[in-house]
């Protein structure tokens, strides 16, 4: 009778793919349930660039890196190409935040396009900060 916990998440899962288990607990994105990702509204990516201080550099357009002085390029200046949005929070996280049905898809998808959880990164940045957020993990489980 220890792992009861486990076999009722267990069934909840099951329950959210195929028929309504009646379920007490609310699914949600962060538990390790797999529901699709949602997808960026078409404006998104360009709202998120306009406010990343956008400045013509040799007739381009250029945007900075949220990192600012951190950014592995001093400035933190970049083209659009090379600018990625970036969820501050977890988008998973951000969801079972802000909607309390995550079978209300068009809420789902709000979420995932907030505007107050999006930063622009630039690809170096981005891609760092998903190391980091693992060396944490791993640093953790160390000291325990
Ligand atoms: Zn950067």
């Amino acid at each position: 009778m220890q792992t009861r916990s486990g076999g009722i998440r267990k069934r909840n899962r099951k329950g959210l793919r195929g028929s309504e288990s009646g379920s007490e607990t609310k699914p949600n994105y962060t538990e390790g349930v797999v529901l699709n990702r949602p997808s960026w509204y078409d404006h998104t990516r360009q709202e998120v660039l306009d406010k990343a201080n956008p400045k013509q550099v040799n007739g381009e357009t250029q945007y900075q890196c949220a990192k600012g002085d951190k950014c592995s390029k001093p400035g933190g200046y970049h083209p659009a190409s090379n600018m990625q949005v970036d969820h501050k929070t977890a988008w998973q996280e951000h969801i079972d935040n802000k909607v309390d049905d995550i079978s209300d898809k068009n809420a789902v998808r709000e979420a995932y396009n907030d505007p107050s959880n999006l930063q622009a990164l630039c690809g170096s940045c981005n891609s760092k900060k998903g190391n980091r957020k693992g060396a944490a993990l791993a640093k953790q489980f160390k000291k325990k």
